[in-house]
């Protein structure tokens, strides 16, 4: 067994290596700046006693056993703890109207002219495209004419009116919104056995999209949401309870001051107001690459993109939600400033509670235009809910620097910094979100899992 380790970020991905990490080292320290752990799969909880999640929402199950144990509990005791979600059910508005089938905007829904425009444009381009920049990715593979339509207008309400587009990397299409919907659902759904066209369109039948599972013999994950009253962040309390019956020390409210090598080894982790060291034979890092630069006195590349702020309307409702089915859903439309809905009772059947939540992204200086009342009058000009209802309690949440505006220079910095960073020290798995390697909760997990185990076999 070896000696120490340091965890630094205690979001999912640091509660997930402190709990792995126990079972090789004799001690676990795990520190976390602010003063609770659980990163973005957080709740909050309003007058009346109703939770919303802060960030994300619904885990799913990475499909590695050992992983997904640690992670959610044996196979036979999730019951107890999670409504598992077999098929997650999302749709979109777009056009003045609801999809209950599919996540991407439906072209039909534009005037004929510009439909037929765009399909005629479509149809002509078959070759992949290998740009790294969203505007000409969508120009070569969707045309002008759906590009300027559909993709132009969920870009700005994502970025920003003032973001200049043609600058945004695919990164942008963090939400997998670079496909539409086009032609009748047959033809769509024969054009998508050609992976020319699967890039382009999405299957607007269920139907079409589980016979297409059943041909490739692949199969969605399942996912999570539990059963308690608290949201999201029951999964968090769940974890950190692990770790702590574990063994591991968890120091919340700590910053980082400095880190001390030797021999390309990090052997001591300084703590702002801590005259006292921790020994470290291995750090995992989970927070930003440049504050792990700073502590060892190593070169920063300056990297300053723009974070867009997250507004999050957690609304309590006096009448049930109108949509009963959808778990969460997309807002396309350009006239409404909402970009994405979590309805709670369709995650959690027990709850009992009208939640949902509305999100926005803004620039910081935004955040007073958007008030309650506006976006209940959206929420009732779509039809999520009911004309009648009235707020009984609400928390309107504000979280700045959520996503980064993504541009070629903010991926090149922080590739650099990665890479500075991986390239000076030996003892160190740099991972999580921060990294910039992965994004998507599962992904980040299983690469965190799978650099541990490397490390520990290397070791
Ligand atoms: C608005 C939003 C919506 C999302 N929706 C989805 C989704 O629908 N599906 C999905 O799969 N993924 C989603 N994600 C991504 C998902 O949230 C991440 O995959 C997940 O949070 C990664 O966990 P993490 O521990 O790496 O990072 P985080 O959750 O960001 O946790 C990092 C932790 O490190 C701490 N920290 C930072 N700096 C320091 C420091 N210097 N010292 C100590 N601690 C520090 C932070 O306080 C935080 O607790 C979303 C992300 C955002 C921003």
């Amino acid at each position: 067994m070896q000696n120490k380790a340091v965890v630094v970020g205690g979001g999912i991905c640091g509660l997930m290596a402190a709990l792995l990490l126990k079972r090789n080292f004799k001690e676990v320290t795990l520190i976390e700046q602010s003063d609770e752990v659980g990163g973005l799969f957080r709740s909050v909880k309003d007058d009346l006693g109703a939770y919303y999640d802060m960030g994300s929402h619904i885990p799913n199950a990475t499909g590695i056993e050992e992983l997904d144990t640690l992670l959610f509990g044996a196979p036979h005791e999730q019951g107890n703890h999670w409504n598992v979600i077999k098929k997650l059910k999302s749709g979109n508005y777009f056009g003045g109207s609801w999809d209950l089938n599919s996540p991407f905007a439906d072209s039909k829904k534009l005037d004929v002219a510009t439909y037929q425009q765009g399909c005629s444009e479509l149809i002509q381009s078959t070759t992949p495209s290998s740009q790294n920049h969203i505007m000409p990715y969508c120009q070569e593979v969707l045309g002008e004419t759906f590009t300027q339509h559909i993709i132009k207008p969920i870009l700005e309400k994502l970025y920003g009116r003032h973001t200049d587009l043609s600058k945004l990397t695919m990164g942008a299409g963090l939400f997998g919104f670079t496909r539409i919907l086009a032609f009748d659902a047959e033809v769509a759904n024969a054009l998508k056995d050609l992976p020319v066209f699967d890039a382009k369109l999405g299957y607007q039948t269920e139907a079409h999209f589980i016979a297409r599972q059943q041909k490739d013999a692949s199969s969605t994950p399942d996912y999570y949401y539990p059963t308690s009253h608290c949201g999201i962040q029951a999964w968090v309390d769940y974890l950190k309870t692990k770790v702590e019956q574990a063994g591991v020390d968890i120091r919340c409210n700590c910053k980082i001051s400095s880190l001390e090598t030797r021999a390309r080894k990090v052997e001591k982790v300084f703590i702002e107001g801590e005259p006292q060291a921790l020994e470290c034979d291995l750090l995992f890092w989970s927070a930003p690459p440049f504050i792990a630069l700073n502590a060892l006195g190593l070169p920063v590349v300056a990297n300053r993109p723009e974070l867009r702020t997250a507004i999050v309307f957690h609304l309590n409702l006096s009448k049930p939600l109108v949509d009963k089915q959808s778990h969460y859903l997309w807002v396309w439309d350009k006239y409404s400033d909402i970009f994405r809905l979590t309805l709670y009772p369709n995650l959690n059947p027990q709850s009992e509670f009208n939640t949902l939540s509305a999100e926005i992204l803004c620039r910081p200086e935004e955040v007073e235009n958007y008030q309650l009342d506006a976006i209940m009058h959206e929420l009732k000009e779509m039809q999520v809910v009911d004309p009648n209802a009235t707020c009984l309690s609400h928390v309107k949440q504000v979280i700045h620097n959520t996503f980064p505006v993504p541009t070629e220079a903010f991926e090149q910095n922080n590739e650099k910094n990665y890479s500075t960073l991986a390239s000076s020290v030996d003892n160190i798995i740099i991972s999580g979100r921060s990294g910039g390697k992965q994004w998507r909760q599962a992904d980040v997990l299983v690469a965190a899992f799978n650099e541990i185990n490397q490390y520990l076999g290397a070791g």
